[in-house]
């Protein structure tokens, strides 16, 4: 259903004499019975005429595209002013933009038929290239011809994927074929908008499908995966090639963009690591640390900010390192990873093993035990980190401790608590310090 705040923004242009409708994302997440994100209008009126019509409600937020940001009900809209784009001559972006009188053109220039259509206030869709069949079939298919649409813009053929990935929809077979032709023209699209659009795809519901379906797309721009396309692993762990196990992993996490994209560069390590005993069994010594540095050369590529890097390097190199299930060990784990990087380390771990053979899933018990100690250390706020600590650098200058001593001690504490040594109070600790002070 239509807000009231949209309805009543759009009677407002109307009454004025303009044409005006919500269009795209909307639109498409209504007729599926979502609750869209969020409403963008479009409209005949210019934005200055945009802007005289909700003096002191409006912003302009993008001129140039003809974008006015409307305030209405204590929520934002996006009013946009019917548009064509001119030539594409880099791949991504129209030359020239040119506002229009006609809905028809603003939503021909517009990729996907699903996000093609417009609502009238009045409920009434507006439906030029079969939207609601595609939405019926559940496919993503290009509006007019899906090459020019992907030479135009290649950024669209990851958009399409990110749809096939959150909706569940298949891709439309001239449409995939397009995708395949068109990928090179991905190299011309920015980094971030990339990694934007795979993180998106990596969390939606359909996405080990996807990643499934098209490696060879993903690998214009992610060359590491290529190598593990089919690349067997023959031992008793696992019944998937390196590139399907990897995908299963992806699907099998919850839809944490950290989890996900972990579990995407978590063995693409193996091709490079591969031996063979003499039982004919394949083994991948060193696979964690080698898909580390393919994960952070990816990365880097793909501009990932500092936390998102390292949160997620640290869970890929420890991704098969055993935790035994002990309040010493997990208690090291909490401290090198925290509470949040602890609960992803499961999560990665549990989803690993569930794409590998079924006979191996009594390791999920030991997770869970893991998870079980876990939850207990911190519900007892139990000491895994410096800050938690009993003492604070002030007491140990008291103890007359200077420079870089200071930290060390704590270092020492801490180890001596981590390992369940000494418990974590003040005096004890303070004794202990004062007694092994050099
Ligand atoms: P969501 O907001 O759920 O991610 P959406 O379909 O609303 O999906 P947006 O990126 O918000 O996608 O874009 C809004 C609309 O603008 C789209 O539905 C589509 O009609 C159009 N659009 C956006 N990006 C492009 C593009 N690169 N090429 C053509 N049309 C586009
Ligand atoms: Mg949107």
């Amino acid at each position: 259903m239509m807000p009231q705040p949209v309805r009543e923004i759009l009677q407002r242009l109307q009454q004025a004499g303009y044409e005006a409708c919500a269009v795209g994302g909307c639109v498409r997440d209504t007729l599926l019975g979502r609750t869209p994100e969020d409403w963008d209008l479009t409209t005949s009126a210019r934005p200055e005429q945009v802007m005289a019509l909700f003096p002191g409600h409006s912003i302009p937020t993008g001129l140039q595209h003809g974008t006015v940001t409307v305030r209405r009900g204590g929520a934002s809209f996006e009013v946009t002013t019917f548009r064509t784009d001119g030539v594409y001559s880099d791949h991504r972006h129209p030359d020239t933009v040119r506002f229009s009188d006609s809905l028809e053109e603003d939503l021909c220039r517009r990729d996907f038929t699903v996000g093609a259509m417009a609502m009238e206030a009045d409920g009434r869709i507006i439906d030029l290239f079969g939207g609601r069949e595609d939405l019926a079939r559940r496919q993503i298919r290009c509006v007019g011809s899906p090459e020019r649409r992907f030479s135009e813009d290649a950024l669209r053929i990851m958009r399409g994927l990110r749809f096939a990935s959150v909706l569940g929809f298949a891709v439309e077979k001239e449409t995939r074929e397009a995708m395949r032709s068109c990928a090179p023209m991905l190299r011309s699209i920015a980094a971030e908008r990339l990694r934007v659009e795979m993180t998106k795809l990596l969390t939606g519901p359909d996405a080990s499908r996807v990643l499934l379906e098209a490696p060879e797309i993903f690998g214009v721009f992610l060359p590491e995966i290529l190598p593990a396309v089919g690349f067997p692993q023959r031992n008793r762990y696992h019944c998937f090639d390196v590139w399907e196990h990897t995908a299963r992993a992806v699907g099998a996490a919850p839809p944490d963009p950290v989890v996900r994209w972990t579990l995407l560069f978590h063995d693409l390590g193996k091709p490079d690591c591969f031996t063979e005993d003499a039982q004919g069994e394949a083994h991948f010594h060193g696979h964690a640390e080698r898909s580390g540095i393919l994960a952070a050369e990816a990365m880097r590529r793909l501009k990932f900010d500092n936390d998102s890097r390292d949160a997620i390097l640290r869970l890929v190199e420890r991704h098969d390192r055993e935790i035994v299930p002990g309040r010493r060990s997990v208690r090291r784990c909490l401290n090198v990873l925290g509470p949040q990087g602890m609960e992803q380390l499961l999560s990665v771990k549990r989803a690993d093993i569930l794409a590998q053979a079924a006979a191996y899933r009594s390791r999920l018990d030991e997770l869970d035990e893991v998870k079980r100690i876990a939850d207990g250390l911190i519900a007892s706020e139990a000491c895994f980190s410096l800050g938690q600590l009993a003492v604070n650098g002030r007491d140990m200058m008291e103890l007359g401790l200077q420079g870089p001593a200071v930290g060390e001690m704590l270092r020492c504490l801490l180890d001596q608590v981590l390992e369940e040594r000494l418990p974590n109070e003040k005096d004890i600790l303070l004794a202990w310090a004062a007694k092994n002070v050099k």
